[in-house]
């Protein structure tokens, strides 16, 4: 049986301890003490890790009522001096208690239940039973930073059954055996947990909401709790100064500054395209002029080397805007060959598709589309010109 330090003395970075047993699994030591600080993990908050005279503690797990300290080495000694890495485990005390305190504001306010939460790295996720919108999650955060910037005190009790039935905004599992831990914020929250904490909420420093996102019938709130939130602030401070810097204008001219640069992409997109018109206009005009006759259609061909898929799209257009026309378009660049083969729509007994197949399979490429328009991409471009052909004979064959 391991004597649980971290419930005690849950501000102890270091211990002393004797060893029980040792080991070996798989290649790994399962180490049991008298007494340890290593918080085994539970009600979400992830194990401690740490070091046992010296070796990596890499994981710990309960097992009935022993706590396990698994680590890569064996431990000399029977004498053990264990230390905690004390960073890692007071993020998670601040976290644990941030969740709590968000999630009995989010209780209180909204009477929206948690019905897990997670502390993975720098995140804690809680999954609610029901949907919370976002104004109901930002009033729950707002609550809680209250709640943190009044220094409460966090009170560990362990009450009678029918106490925790009438206040708690959670109910312990059915197999509980008493007495039952309850984690007790004045006026914000009482809750069974397992968990290592802050003892005051002031500690939790700040509790802030990253976004949340359905799930499972409810929602799915990220938040950053104490010195993960800082860090988040932290880089967002970062990015926001490089942004200011490539935009030249303070963080709240950022959005308007936004707005302008996409109205501006608009409007060059559309002077492009109607400079891209313009310019095609003659191609297209000359292609038409110097058609071969195919039955009751014209057959046009074009290789246009240099030429973008935007190029190409735009000479499709103005080609097939004419209903007597079939067409073969390839346009390359150095990215390889742009294909598109197709009619006018109304065209309803005119399939280009296996004249395109064709130019498809020589050109080693990949594509497809309808019976009046199929696009793809080709990575043989020396084989344009047998491609353009095959694609031709098959259509002559099919249109009569
Ligand atoms: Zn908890």
């Amino acid at each position: 049986m391991t004597a649980k330090l971290f419930y005690d003395t849950p501000y102890a970075k270091e211990f002393d301890a004797q060893l029980l047993s040792q080991s070996e699994h798989d290649g790994k030591f399962h180490i049991t003490l008298d007494r340890t600080l290593f918080y085994p993990g539970g009600g979400g908050q992830p194990c401690d890790n740490g070091t046992l005279n010296g070796v990596e503690v890499i994981e710990v797990i309960e097992r009935g009522e022993d706590i396990i300290h698994i680590t890569n080495e064996s431990i000399e000694g029977k004498n053990i001096h264990g230390v905690l890495n004390w960073e890692k485990r007071f993020e998670h005390m601040q976290q644990h208690l941030g969740e709590h305190l968000f999630a009995g504001c989010l209780w209180n306010l909204h009477h929206i239940h948690t019905a897990r939460m997670r502390i993975e790295g720098d995140n804690v996720s809680i999954d609610t039973d029901i949907p919370a919108d976002i104004s109901m999650i930002l009033e729950a955060e707002s609550s809680a930073n209250e709640a943190v910037w009044k220094n409460i005190p966090v009170e560990v009790i362990f009450p009678a059954m029918n106490e925790i039935k009438e206040l708690a905004r959670k109910l312990p599992p059915e197999n509980a055996i008493p007495p039952v831990r309850i984690i007790k914020v004045e006026g914000v929250d009482y809750v069974p947990c397992c968990g290592v904490h802050v003892s005051s909420t002031g500690e939790v420093g700040l509790v802030k909401v990253i976004s949340c996102e359905n799930h499972r019938g409810g929602s799915r709130i990220y938040l950053r709790c104490g010195r993960a939130a800082y860090r988040w602030i932290t880089s967002l401070y970062h990015e926001v100064r490089k942004a200011e810097s490539e935009l030249v204008c303070g963080y709240d001219g950022i959005n308007d500054k936004i707005a302008s640069l996409k109205s501006q992409i608009h409007s060059l997109k559309s002077q492009n395209e109607a400079l891209t018109i313009r310019y095609l206009k003659p191609l297209a005009e000359s292609l038409l002029g110097n058609a071969e006759i195919c039955g009751q259609y014209r057959l046009v061909t074009h290789v246009m080397p240099n030429s973008s898929q935007d190029e190409i799209k735009h000479l499709f257009k103005l080609i097939t805007d004419n209903k007597d026309v079939i067409t073969i378009l390839a346009g390359e660049n150095e990215e390889g060959v742009f294909i598109m083969a197709g009619c006018n729509k109304e065209n309803k007994n005119v399939d280009v598709r296996p004249a395109f197949r064709k130019m498809i399979e020589i050109l080693g490429g990949k594509g497809g589309g309808s019976p009046f328009s199929a696009q793809g991409w080709g990575k043989n471009s020396e084989a344009i010109s047998e491609a353009v052909n095959e694609a031709v004979n098959i259509l002559k064959n099919n249109v009569k």
